[in-house]
């Protein structure tokens, strides 16, 4: 049994829907059993928010051209996919009904003129919704027993709205009752990605990019053989290929390298796509939907049999640093703590943290957008210290970004650091903060949003990661 997931792109339109069920039916001639996730088509859930964050600002009319602009594109694509009178017209009742819903939920907020983050979830995900049904017919066109299911009835979350937290016993319990008796009976069920509910049924997301975990999740549930991740790039890769066009494919990467790549910032794979998969053993891989023979990236529990030192570099944008600092703060304890304390009682994400060994700084990498309530949070946590003058500034720097050197083979070997340091330097760029994971397969670092490329590329080429990853491989 395999979970084979697609991405926006690769259900982006009529040509890419049939490039999907032509690798369906060669994955069906090996393995009859087979579920399908798939994204929104490309740019759906970006329109859905924006035009519902326009009607919240009272902008009634982006809804209706939304809803118009999003039949056109989804009848455009079921037009070209299905010949039948009759398949047609139901599906568009269907594509239709949702539309409308998305139409009087969006009137609504704009006579409110407020989003309840449950109303945004319901329309970020309704994407999905038509793109399973359209993926679907179009398998169905092709011979492929099919039905579209919608997440909401398989995978059980928590309510927290916007980056729901799956209960996976319960998502197990319930997909396991919907999809085992379609696989049994041959059919080819086609599910939602990116959303889930909670227990009551209230409809949920799991985060932008998020149909990547759902696939991981119903992996998961169905302790599937392998989980596919069909995207628009050959794999994991040494860097992002739209920064570095000589970036090459990784043929094989472990879970915690996968892992601390999508952390920071690869956008291949959701960053939690893993969790589920990992105590299952469930390799996963990423493949090219528009290069099927292409082999793709395996990621699994062994590192493969390569030593490369480093093996890729990413970088994430739309950070702040946050520095606490004070001449007064060497040997006073409790400061951490406190400072810590804060910013989890304001709901923030730390991504990165590093003290300098004087003790005179500490700095946390958060979110942009979170950067001055986190700021005021921690002058408010501080007080006393400010008063006692152990801590003399809260400072917020940004726009920056984290650059993460990743690899398993960093482990124990001396000189990495230097010399991704001095790459970084001779590309002349500053690096703020340092910090590398215990693990020791990752080295991050911060430096001003505007050099993230600059020493994105620095990195790449002083560790010659455009050479033919093949050759590096088999070291
Ligand atoms: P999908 O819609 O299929 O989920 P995404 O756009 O979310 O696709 O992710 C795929 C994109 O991730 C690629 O087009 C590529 O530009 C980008 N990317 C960033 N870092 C990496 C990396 N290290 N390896 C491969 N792709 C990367
Ligand atoms: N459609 C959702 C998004 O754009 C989920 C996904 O594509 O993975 O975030
Ligand atoms: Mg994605």
């Amino acid at each position: 049994m395999q979970v084979l997931k697609f991405g926006g792109t690769s259900v982006g339109d009529a040509d890419r829907i049939r490039q999907l069920v032509s690798i369906v039916s060669a994955a069906r001639a090996q393995d009859e059993r087979l579920v399908i996730v798939v994204s929104a088509m490309a740019g759906v859930t970006n329109r859905l928010l924006d035009a519902i964050r326009a009607a919240v600002g009272g902008n009634v009319g982006a809804i209706a051209d939304a809803q118009t602009e999003l039949r056109r594109r989804h009848l455009e694509a079921l037009a070209r996919l299905v010949a039948g009178e009759a398949e047609v017209r139901s599906l568009t009742a269907e594509l239709d009904a949702l539309l409308d819903r998305f139409a009087r939920i969006g009137e609504g907020i704009a006579l409110v003129g407020e989003l309840p983050p449950r109303a945004q979830d319901f329309i970020a995900g309704l994407g999905e919704r038509l793109s399973a049904r359209l993926v679907s017919a179009a398998l169905r066109e092709a011979g492929i027993p099919s039905a579209a299911f919608d997440a909401d009835r398989l995978i059980v979350t928590d309510d927290t709205f916007g980056a729901a937290a799956p209960d996976l016993a319960a998502t197990a319990l319930a997909t396991r009752a919907a999809l085992l008796p379609a696989l049994e009976s041959g059919q080819t069920p086609v599910v939602t990605g990116f959303i889930g509910a909670t227990p009551e049924g209230v409809p949920t997301t799991l985060g932008r990019g998020g149909s990547d975990y759902s696939a991981g999740i119903l992996g998961a549930a169905l302790e599937a053989d392998a989980v596919v991740i069909w995207t628009d790039a050959d794999g994991f890769m040494t860097a992002d290929p739209r920064l570095v066009p000589t970036a090459q494919v990784l043929s094989e990467i472990s879970y915690a390298e996968a892992g601390e790549l999508a952390y920071y910032g690869a956008k291949v794979l959701h960053p939690k796509t893993l969790l589920p998969l990992i105590p299952k053993g469930i390799p996963l891989y990423v493949k090219n939907s528009f290069r099927p023979e292409s082999p793709g990236t395996r990621v699994s529990a062994t590192a493969g049999a390569w030593r490369a030192d480093v093996k890729s570099v990413t970088s994430i944008k739309g950070l702040a640093l946050i520095t606490v600092a004070g001449r007064g703060m060497l040997g006073v304890p409790g400061i951490a703590a406190k400072t810590f304390a804060a910013v989890a009682a304001a709901g923030v994400n730390v991504l990165l943290i590093s003290q300098s060994s004087s003790e005179n700084n500490l700095c946390l990498m958060i979110e942009a957008a979170d950067a001055e309530k986190t700021r005021a949070a921690l002058v408010k946590a501080l007080a006393m210290e400010f008063h006692l003058a152990c801590v003399e500034r809260v400072d917020a720097f940004q726009p920056a970004a984290i650059v993460a050197v990743v690899g398993a083979g960093m482990r124990g070997r001396p000189g990495i650091a230097a010399r991704i340091f001095s790459a970084v330097a001779t590309a002349n760029v500053n690096v703020i903060a340092i910090a590398q994971g215990s693990s020791e397969i990752n080295v991050s670092f911060v430096v001003a949003e505007a050099e993230a490329a600059t020493a994105v590329k620095a990195i790449h080429e002083r560790f010659e990661l455009g050479a033919a990853a093949g050759e590096r491989a088999f070291l």
